[in-house]
């Protein structure tokens, strides 16, 4: 049956690197809205102009806009056994756009469709925004404390100088707290109300939360 995962978190609680390696284990595309919508930026598109005013902020992007990236993305032909969601839907009104999306592209075929929640301490997760950095190249994640790279300010499989994004700085991390615990925590009661939700405990060593996550996705 095909397999449609979704995951709930604070920003930097450990997802996206989760759920990279969990689209691995199945075979299934890790589709990041996130890293999408860098792409658009990066690109100068005219959707790229307009998220880049949002992501500086520390706020979501207009629900249209990722939606048709999404909904084009979930149509390509790699997602038809199944995806890894990392980052979509953040509100109420994202997960009733996602009803609609999969409704036309699922039609009235069975899936197995389940939302994990990453349960953290918040505290937490400041200090690990403002110490992490990425690869440009592979997109590796690395964290100055808990997950240097092995030479300093390089990637361990790249060799290329890695970078800190632009909204990973205290003050945008604050608001994307706030947006977060505003837009996006009502999610958890939302599909607990399904009965399509687990929580993991997400505070922990990345092999320590990797096997929560294999006990509640398999
Ligand atoms: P992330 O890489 O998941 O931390 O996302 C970075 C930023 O991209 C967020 O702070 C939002 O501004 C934007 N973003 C990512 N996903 C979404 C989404 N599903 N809806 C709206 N904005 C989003």
């Amino acid at each position: 049956m095909k397999k449609e995962l979704i995951f709930l978190g604070p920003p930097a609680c450990g997802k996206g690197t989760q759920t990279d390696k969990l689209a691995k284990y199945f075979g299934f595309p890790h589709i990041d809205t996130g890293s999408l919508l860098r792409a658009e930026i990066k690109s100068g598109s005219e959707n790229g102009k307009i998220a880049q005013q949002y992501i500086d902020k520390g706020l979501l992007v207009p629900i249209t806009l990722v939606a048709e990236i999404i909904k084009n993305r979930l149509k390509q032909d790699d997602c038809k056994n199944g995806f890894i969601l990392d980052g979509y839907p953040r509100s109420l009104e994202q997960a009733e756009m996602l009803e609609v999306i999969r409704k036309e592209i699922d039609g009235d075929n069975e899936v197995d469709f389940r939302a994990t929640y990453f349960e953290i301490d918040t505290n937490l997760l400041v200090e690990r925004i403002v110490n992490r950095r990425s690869c440009p190249k592979c997109g590796e994640i690395y964290n100055l404390i808990s997950k240097p790279p092995k030479n300093e300010g390089k990637c361990d499989k790249c060799d290329v100088e890695l970078t800190q994004r632009k909204d990973d700085n205290a003050e945008t991390a604050q608001a994307r707290f706030d947006t977060y615990n505003r837009e996006t925590s009502p999610l958890v009661e939302y599909y607990k109300n399904k009965n399509v939700l687990s929580s993991i405990d997400a505070d922990g060593t990345i092999e320590e939360v990797w096997e929560r996550l294999l006990k509640v996705v398999e």
